[in-house]
């Protein structure tokens, strides 16, 4: 270690002899100015490690020197200690609010000036040692922080880079003011199920080789990015060419048409995309990333392997949506549900066979409304769990009622949609809501789709078989509207069909489906099913399903859907007799 260096100023040479002889042994580099503006000057070139300071100068005299010594960023906290012949108590305050550290009395005394010379040395070397530690803590934070924003800007599965890095860089091109550019969003269809069936090892390892697919096809202005989970997303950097982007997107689509090969298995996957084009409208990043997504949102509902272009109409059916999600979740709250019946009837006698409950939405403002209008967001978002079993409960409280009432041949169809015939805990719902209404499940009838069926076949067969177990009947609503396939009707213990509103209104018109009719008909007698058919308005497609022999019907002709006190008035009123048709 050097020798510590202490810079002397004293307006008389003197003063200095006598400090130098007094700190003679100690080894110290002294060095001496006899002006306060020497004093400054020389701070930067001496680099002293103390500063002893006369405090009666002309000039600049000691106050003023300590004072710009502690104002200064380099030398703030350079230890001083004032050399004073004042011995007045509040001199010495003033050497303290000046900022010196200590002071000595003139005439010095030898071993006073060591001892603080040397303590002042050793708070200098504290004041080092606090500097070095800061400086070291700095680059480290530095470092670390650089570090985590490299984790943030690369995503740790398929070392792409993140949602972060996209949209800093999309935030440079937004500043740029350039609007030459297309986002273009693609999520892979159905990637739960491959989660669900293979497990996330696998899911990973094909993420990651969709990643690496996708990295071949990108152009060289282009980025590709992944957004997190099966999500993944293209900056083209420098196109509006319409036609360049829709050829990029039939590169991607077509190439998803290979099967990736992931742990020695062929996974064949899909991909829906949502492309958003730069515009000067966009201020924010996570607005264009919005619309992309809101784009391939659309391109999923068109089926799967599907793509679309962001249109602002679409922002409002999103906002829009959004909201009757969210009054739709107040509804169940707000008991907003209400259940309304239909009439079916046996055709041959036109007497009432039983009811099929239909949901209804009783709105604050909207007044009633039709299932259709929320019954498929219900679908995706899974309300219609909750509220199915809600219509389920009700519609069996209100059978107890009417079997109460006598009319104990009743039969209450009610609907399970897709979502609800998955719910794993359907089964004990279903039995629940049995024992407590207390009505016999031979006169519930539950109608299902094909598509409920055939999304999940294995499972579907099981709990059909525990369902037929439990006495309830099972439809299959909207036949030969979905799969049509035929095969799995051995398969399934159903006891129904339900003839679609779309084949029974063909009755009278000489198309194709005017056959399907007989078709069903002739199935569902040779399997030995019951078939009923919906919709039906006229008389003559009623003759003509009384010709076919089909055994049940529902439809206008009867009766509208209709609320069980009016039900009750116009159907249950009397004695069983035949329904009047409307006209
Ligand atoms: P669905 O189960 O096929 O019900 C028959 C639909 O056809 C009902 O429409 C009914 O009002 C209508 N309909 C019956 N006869 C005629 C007719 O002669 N002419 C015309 N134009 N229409 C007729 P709604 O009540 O609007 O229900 C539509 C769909 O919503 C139902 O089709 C069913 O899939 C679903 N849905 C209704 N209620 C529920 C429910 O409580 N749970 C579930 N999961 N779905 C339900
Ligand atoms: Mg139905
Ligand atoms: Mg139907």
């Amino acid at each position: 270690m050097p020798p510590a260096s202490i810079l002397i100023v004293d307006d008389d040479p003197n003063n200095f002899d006598v400090i130098e002889a007094l700190l003679d042994a100690q080894g110290y580099q002294l060095h001496y100015v006899s002006t306060g503006a020497a004093a400054i000057a020389a701070l930067d070139t001496l680099e002293p490690d103390l500063v002893l300071l006369d405090v009666m100068m002309p000039g600049l005299d000691g106050f003023e020197v300590c004072h710009r010594i502690r104002s200064s960023c380099t030398w703030a906290t350079l230890p001083v200690i004032m050399v004073t012949a004042l011995s007045e108590k509040q001199d010495l305050a003033r050497c303290f609010s000046a900022g010196a550290n200590d002071f000595i009395s003139k005439p010095i005394n030898r071993l006073e000036l060591i001892a603080r010379v040397q303590s002042m040395l050793l708070l200098r070397e504290q004041y080092r040692q606090l500097e070095t530690f800061n400086t070291q803590l700095e680059a480290k934070v530095r470092e670390r922080t650089a570090q985590l924003q490299a984790i943030i800007a690369q995503d740790a599965l398929t070392q792409l880079p993140s949602r972060a890095a996209l949209i800093q860089t999309l935030s440079e091109l937004l500043q740029a003011k350039s609007s030459a550019f297309a986002v273009i969003h693609l999520d892979c269809d159905q990637f739960k199920l491959i989660n669900g069936s293979f497990g996330y090892t696998l899911s990973n390892q094909l993420l990651k080789a969709i990643a690496a697919r996708l990295q071949q096809l990108i152009p060289s202005d282009g980025l590709l990015a992944c957004l997190g989970g099966n999500e993944f997303c293209i900056l083209l950097r420098q196109t509006s060419d319409l036609e360049r982007i829709e050829s990029l997107i039939q590169t991607i689509l077509d190439s998803f048409k290979t099967p990736f090969t992931v742990s020695g298995l062929d996974l064949f996957v899909t991909a829906c995309l949502g492309i958003v084009l730069g515009h000067s409208n966009y201020v924010c990043p996570e607005q264009l990333l919005q619309d992309a997504g809101i784009a391939m949102y659309r391109a999923k509902q068109q089926g799967t392997g599907s793509y679309q272009f962001f249109d602002p109409q679409m922002h409002q059916t999103m906002v829009h949506r959004l909201a009757l999600e969210n009054d739709l979740k107040l509804a169940l709250d707000r008991q907003e549900f209400v259940v309304h019946y239909q009439p079916i009837v046996h055709l041959k006698t036109l007497k009432i066979a039983g009811l099929e409950a239909l949901v209804r939405w009783q709105h604050p403002s909207r007044g009633l409304v039709a299932p259709g209008e929320f019954i498929p967001l219900m679908e995706t978002t899974g309300l219609v769990v909750p509220v199915g079993l809600l219509i389920l409960k009700q519609a069996c409280q209100q059978l107890y009622r009417w079997q109460q009432q006598g009319w104990t041949h009743l039969i209450m169809s009610v609907n399970l949609s897709v979502r609800q015939f998955a719910c794993p805990t359907l089964l004990d719902d279903i039995d629940q809501i049995l024992a407590t209404t207390g009505i016999n499940p031979a006169c519930l009838k539950l109608e299902i789709t094909e598509s409920a069926i055939m999304d999940n076949a294995e499972t579907a067969i099981g709990l059909v078989e525990a369902l037929r177990s439990r006495q309830i009947q099972i439809s299959i609503d909207d036949f030969g509207t979905g799969y049509s396939s035929l095969g799995y009707l051995h398969r399934f213990m159903v006891n129904d069909l339900k003839i679609d509103r779309s084949f029974t209104s063909q009755i009278q018109i000489l198309t194709s489906k005017y056959k399907v009719v007989d078709t069903i008909i002739a199935l569902g007698q040779q399997l030995g099913l019951t078939v009923t058919a919906e919709g039906i308005e006229t008389q003559p497609q009623l003759a003509r399903l009384q010709q076919l022999n089909c055994e049940l019907g529902q439809g206008y002709l009867f009766s509208k859907p209709l609320p069980a006190a009016d039900i009750e008035t116009r159907f249950l009123n009397g004695k069983d007799s035949p329904i009047m048709l409307v006209a």
